[in-house]
């Protein structure tokens, strides 16, 4: 009666992986908390509270403003280390600063500033919203169409679709690398193949590959790309985000908010904006040193873990979710809604359900299993293979089973909560 695999088998997934003592390296305050919400905000790694106790008692509080000294690079100091490890750039070519909408604004501008002549942008129709609404302003302001590619909810962007719409006149194109609903993953060096034919740019989101699935950003011809670091590099809510240029790109490019953080020789105060000819230029200003701060110990992790065992596990768990949903919940309406093929998503699998929103907030309150809601009707699984169990899947596909039959879940609020 227990559909395609049996517990048994979850427990001996866990005995054999390789991952497994990293679990222990995450706060974990409730074992019987479920948490499957890891691509929205990733766990507290256990060295960050102490790594923040240090920065805030003895950099803040004993070096005082003297600790700029130090601080001044952590943005390119870290901004390496996700290039070398979770990237697949060079040196020089990432830096972290600002927020992922931010940093599209940026560079979305900079590319569309380096592109006269040209007057479309394209973008996937469902993209994740920052993405749509920042593209939207740009080509508000600037006069330029935007056209919105129509895409499958659970497959995501068809090459097809993209190739007809590729023209001399597309400036730039504007996709994420695994969707954030569907999870459909994006073959990153045809879209920059085809783009590059017709002289347009690409700039990637990375928010929901970035530590979950292998990039290679220099191989596959990468030009441009943003991402979150709070989501599988699990470096805090709202923890600031990276971006990327490639270094030919690097001095063509200009972005539109020249702040001090971009100034040749900062501190000599010169009169006109002169941007450095490196990757810092693309900064602004001050960075949130203590958010900052915690990027480092989750990075810590993700090296030692390395992204392709990271992937390798993320795989196994996304598969034993479907798996499961397959056998289970199929019966009690649900349906996939990503790609059944695990090399063809990221690290998260959605789930159609035309009550999926009450059945997510039963979850969480009944039966201690948090994983996330997005419109229209999806329940998003999100297992992150550094600290989630295959037996945690199990359980709680073995919950939602139990909660999806119940007919007590559909008391719930049908309008949607402030977050969800
Ligand atoms: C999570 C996410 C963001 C978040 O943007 P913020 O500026 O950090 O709020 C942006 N893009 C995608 C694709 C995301 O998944």
């Amino acid at each position: 009666m227990e559909g395609a695999i049996s517990r048994a088998a979850a427990e001996e997934l866990d005995a054999a992986d390789p991952l497994a003592e990293f679990r222990g390296r995450f706060v974990v305050t409730d074992p019987e908390l479920i948490y499957l919400d890891g691509n929205s905000l990733g766990r507290l790694p256990a060295a960050t509270s102490e790594r923040l106790r240090e920065v805030v008692e003895e950099g803040w509080g004993g070096g005082l403003v003297r600790s700029w000294q130090d601080w001044i690079d952590w943005g390119s100091r870290l901004g390496d280390r996700l290039a070398e490890h979770v990237l697949g750039a060079r040196p020089g070519e990432v830096v972290i600063s600002d927020s992922t909408s931010v940093n599209l604004y940026k560079l979305a501008g900079a590319a569309l500033d380096a592109a006269p002549g040209r007057n479309t942008v394209l973008i996937d129709a469902e993209d994740f919203p920052t993405n749509r609404y920042v593209l939207q302003g740009l080509a508000d302001q600037r006069g330029l169409r935007l056209r919105r590619l129509a895409s499958d909810l659970d497959g995501g962007l068809d090459l097809d679709v993209l190739r007809s719409a590729l023209d001399r006149d597309v400036a730039l194109v504007v996709l994420s690398s695994v969707s954030y609903r569907s999870g459909a993953l994006s073959d990153m060096a045809t879209v920059n193949e085809l783009a590059r034919a017709v002289g347009a740019k690409v700039l990637w989101d990375l928010s929901h590959a970035a530590g979950a699935v292998p990039l290679d950003l220099t191989a596959t011809g990468a030009e441009l790309a943003v991402g979150c670091t709070y989501k599988y590099l699990n470096g805090g809510p709202g923890s600031p985000a990276f971006l990327y240029v490639r270094r030919e790109l690097q001095t063509v490019l200009r972005q539109p908010v020249w702040g001090w953080y971009g100034q040749r020789e900062q501190f000599r105060m010169g009169p006109d904006y002169d941007p450095v000819p490196g990757i810092e230029r693309f900064l602004v200003s001050t960075p949130p040193l203590l958010s900052l701060a915690a990027i480092e110990p989750a990075l810590d992790l993700v090296e030692q873990a390395g992204v392709a065992r990271i992937r390798a596990k993320g795989l196994l768990l996304s598969r034993l979710a479907d798996d499961l949903a397959q056998a289970w919940l199929t019966p009690l309406g649900f349906r996939a809604a990503s790609p059944r093929t695990p090399e063809r998503r990221g690290s998260h699998v959605a789930l159609y359900h035309p009550d999926a929103w009450q059945i997510c907030q039963a979850l969480a309150e009944d039966a201690k299993v948090v994983c996330d809601y997005r419109v229209p009707d999806r329940l998003r699984i999100g297992p992150s293979p550094l600290y989630t169990r295959f037996t945690e899947v199990w359980d709680a596909l073995d919950r939602v089973r139990r909660i999806a039959a119940e007919p007590t879940y559909d008391s719930r609020p049908a309008d949607l909560a402030r977050v969800t």
